[in-house]
């Protein structure tokens, strides 16, 4: 469904607060009682260019849960971006709130508005629960949008060069634990098939991999079973499948010192954000021989698509497919580094994104302006 247009409603009454946070270049939240708008936007860091990094809307039980999420979701894109190279910054912004109960063309005017009085330190794009018709909507109260349909001049939806992305990952875990990149006869248990679990499903299924999927929308569930031969995997089994491959695609912080002793899979690979609670978590995948992919290298698909949209030429899909193809060598990069270093693959990423953005700091016009 497109949402009608009406006139914009006047800004006047959206209350916005800083929330100055160590470490963070700004984070701000907004109430705007008219629409029901609540949410924040962190800005982690600009040093490469413009904060990119999609918009999500959750029913976060408290504000500072929502804050909890946008922190650590806008480090993680500045990471991505980093690593990516897409001369591009990372930021996050998070809509608190049911989405069945609560989305309306008022609320995503009021978040544009909200993403206005920014300037242009963040950009937008699609996140959880929300899709490019929202996008569509919020560009009418602001221009700093991304990943709209390329009818409206866009890059279109990230969700299927994200999979391509994951997929790529999961092929280079497969080479580099197995000796064998071939997915054919591989176990995958994918948790979550929404835009992009499924994508990652039909692409393995095609490859002649076991997928397993789970998902609390049953009609999800079914869909990769009716149309590409997955079978369902209950969910308190997700995590203690003996798997292959476990390829999170729903939400973060899977990987805690609850669930980690449970894990039999021998590679964590999928398109999650911030699987792991804590750094340390990784530490311990390492000590128990698990395989991580690193989730913003091997989800940074998406990112490198729509940053291909701030190109001097122009957005070309060959170019941003060209760029995707390189997420398997730069996952094989970072876990030779790790191996060598005897440190865990989401360490060796850090570094190199921390090194890529300190040595940007210093250097005194950004690599790619935008
Ligand atoms: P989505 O909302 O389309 O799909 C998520 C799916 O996970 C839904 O079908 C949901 O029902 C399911 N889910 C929720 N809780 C679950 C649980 N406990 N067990 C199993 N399934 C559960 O989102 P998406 O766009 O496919 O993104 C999936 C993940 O990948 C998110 O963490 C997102 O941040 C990350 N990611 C997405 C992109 C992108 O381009 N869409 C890019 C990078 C990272």
């Amino acid at each position: 469904m497109l949402w009608p247009q009406s006139p914009m409603p006047e800004a006047e009454h959206m209350e916005i607060t800083e929330l100055p946070t160590e470490g963070y270049e700004r984070v701000v939240k907004a109430h705007d009682p008219e629409s029901g708008l609540r949410a924040i936007i962190s800005v982690y860091d600009t040093t490469l260019g413009p904060a990119v990094g999609g918009l999500r809307m959750w029913p976060y039980e408290s504000e500072e849960d929502a804050l909890f999420d946008v922190l650590r979701l806008s480090k993680g894109m500045a990471y991505k971006s980093a690593v990516a190279h897409t001369g591009m910054g990372g930021g996050k912004a998070v809509i608190i709130g049911d989405p069945a109960a609560i989305k309306s063309e008022e609320l995503y005017l009021a978040m544009g508005r909200f993403i206005d009085s920014l300037d242009g330190l963040y950009y937008t794009a699609e996140d959880v629960n929300t899709r490019v018709r929202d996008l569509e909507v919020i560009r009418r109260a602001t221009p700093y949008v991304t990943g709209l349909a390329r009818e409206s001049g866009g890059s279109g939806n990230p969700s299927p060069y994200t999979a391509y992305g994951v997929y790529l990952g999961i092929r280079a875990a497969l080479g580099w634990r197995f000796g064998s990149d071939d997915p054919k006869g591989r176990s995958v248990v994918i948790q979550g098939v929404g835009a992009v679990g499924s994508e990652i499903c039909y692409r393995l299924r095609d490859a002649g991999a076991h997928v397993f999927v789970a998902d609390p929308k049953t009609e999800k569930v079914a869909a990769a079973v009716d149309q590409w031969g997955a079978e369902e995997i209950v969910e308190e089994d997700v995590l203690v499948a003996d798997a292959d491959v476990l390829a999170p695609c729903a939400l973060g912080a899977i990987i805690d010192d609850n669930t980690l002793p449970g894990l039999r899979c021998k590679i964590i690979a999928g398109a999650t954000n911030n699987p792991l609670l804590d750094a340390r978590h990784g530490e311990e995948l390492k000590d128990r021989g698990i395989l991580y992919a690193p989730d913003y290298v091997i989800n940074s698909g998406g990112i490198i698509n729509v940053a291909c949209e701030f190109e001097d030429d122009g957005y070309d899909e060959s170019n941003a497919i060209r760029r995707i193809e390189r997420i398997p060598q730069a996952l094989r990069e970072l876990w030779t580094i790790a191996k060598a270093e005897d440190i865990p693959p989401s360490r060796a990423a850090d570094r190199l994104a921390e090194k890529i953005l300190a040595e940007a700091a210093v250097t005194p016009e950004s690599p790619n302006p935008v």
